[in-house]
């Protein structure tokens, strides 16, 4: 523990019944120690506090360090209880063990690593939180200038998250409960916290809700937005499944055959392949939202914007001539967001950075079983992808 003059260990006590082994710490009677405060030298002694902290297991026995803490009566200020050398400040935890703790929560839900310790999972989340925070406020966001935007489900009932990661570095730099506008104005302002300035963002990606829309229209002036092919995408299978699921009222083979329209063909297995042949060489609805679908997917390898536009403008001919009303609807989005969705030729930025956040932040949500509250979730999110730096005491 490093344990220097003045302080020394009084005594120790190790009780096999309990468990545990309790080391009492002491300091030189007479000592002199700086203000907490003013730092002014040689305060002396006030009176003391009993404080306890809990450190490593020795072995499987509880460690627990106990000390009379001084407070010392400084000429300056008043009275302040001084800090030791083995513990933070306000902390039940010495050093060693907050780097324990830290350590594992990188690879543990933290309710493992409470029932570990025998310790309620409350006074563990204490700590991930107060060095999370402690690593944030040194986070330098001066060079970002792309980002992708996007949302994550906290809990069913339609309750969010909203993530911003610099697509560069592939780090969440931003997490704010929510995913409507304002979540933008409180990036921008954590940002600005950071020697960011949003006037330097250039470029956003994100889906095409209207809230992320007006808010990067407000905070971010200057960002040019990409619509995420991924959440278009997404949107055109969407239309038809829709189309599918009207179809299948009078040809009963389209039930449950979702996912072969959903999937890229070469991903099938043998059977579905086989029934997937069957329903394309029908003259069905569904087959010609899904050629539509195709058409657009291919859309995305044009070689340069203006061939981009080119083929949008044929493809929504087409799509808006369907006679396939989900079909012409998502055509119509995408007019909508005509600019947006051609911005990608130009910036060559998706989600996809994102998406792989977004697995990976459900992930830890499915082992941990959930999170008690939103800021657990969004301190767990700055943990495993804010590529933090954390300064462990040692
Ligand atoms: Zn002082």
């Amino acid at each position: 523990m490093n344990i220097d003059d003045p302080w020394y260990v009084k005594d120790i006590n190790f009780d096999p019944e309990l468990k545990q082994l309790d080391i009492w710490i002491n300091f030189n009677k007479g000592s002199k120690f700086p203000c907490p405060k003013c730092s002014g030298p040689n305060c002396s002694v006030h009176d003391t506090v009993e404080k306890e902290w809990r450190h490593l297991n020795f072995f499987e026995y509880k460690t627990y360090i106990h000390c009379r803490v001084p407070r010392v009566k400084c000429g300056n200020c008043r009275v302040h209880q001084i800090e030791v050398p083995w513990a933070r400040k306000q902390s039940g935890f010495t050093f060693l063990m907050d780097s324990i703790i830290l350590t594992m929560a990188q690879s543990m839900p933290i309710l493992k690593i409470a029932k570990m310790f025998d310790e309620h999972d409350t006074r563990i989340w204490r700590v991930v939180i107060y060095y999370v925070k402690k690593s944030r406020e040194k986070e330098d966001f001066s060079n970002v200038s792309i980002i992708g935007v996007d949302e994550t489900s906290f809990k069913k009932g339609h309750k969010y998250v909203t993530i911003a990661a610099d697509i560069e570095n592939s780090k969440v730099i931003y997490v704010s409960e929510g995913k409507d506008s304002s979540t933008l104005t409180k990036f921008s302002e954590d940002l600005i916290n950071h020697d960011g300035e949003p006037t330097m963002i250039q470029s956003i990606s994100c889906d095409m809700s209207p809230s992320f829309i007006s808010g990067i229209s407000s905070e971010f002036p200057d960002a040019k937005i990409t619509f995420d092919k991924f959440h278009v995408m997404k949107m055109i299978n969407e239309a038809v499944d829709e189309v599918r699921k009207q179809e299948q009222s009078t040809i009963k083979e389209l039930k449950n055959s979702k996912y072969l329209w959903l999937k890229n063909e070469e991903n099938l297995s043998e059977k579905q392949s086989e029934r997937f042949q069957n329903l394309k060489n029908q003259n069905l609805k569904t087959v010609r939202a899904y050629n539509i679908k195709l058409s657009l997917q291919e859309f995305w390898n044009s070689q340069n914007r203006k061939k981009a536009a080119q083929y949008l403008k044929k493809w929504y001919f087409r799509a808006t001539h369907s006679r396939l009303t989900p079909i012409t609807e998502a055509a119509n989005t995408v007019k909508k967001h005509w600019d947006g969705i051609l911005n990608y030729f130009d910036s060559k930025i998706t989600n996809g950075i994102l998406e792989g956040i977004n697995s990976i932040v459900q992930l830890q949500k499915r082992n941990a079983r959930g999170f008690k509250n939103v800021q657990y979730f969004i301190n767990m999110i700055y943990l495993k992808l804010g590529k933090l730096k954390f300064e462990l005491p040692t």
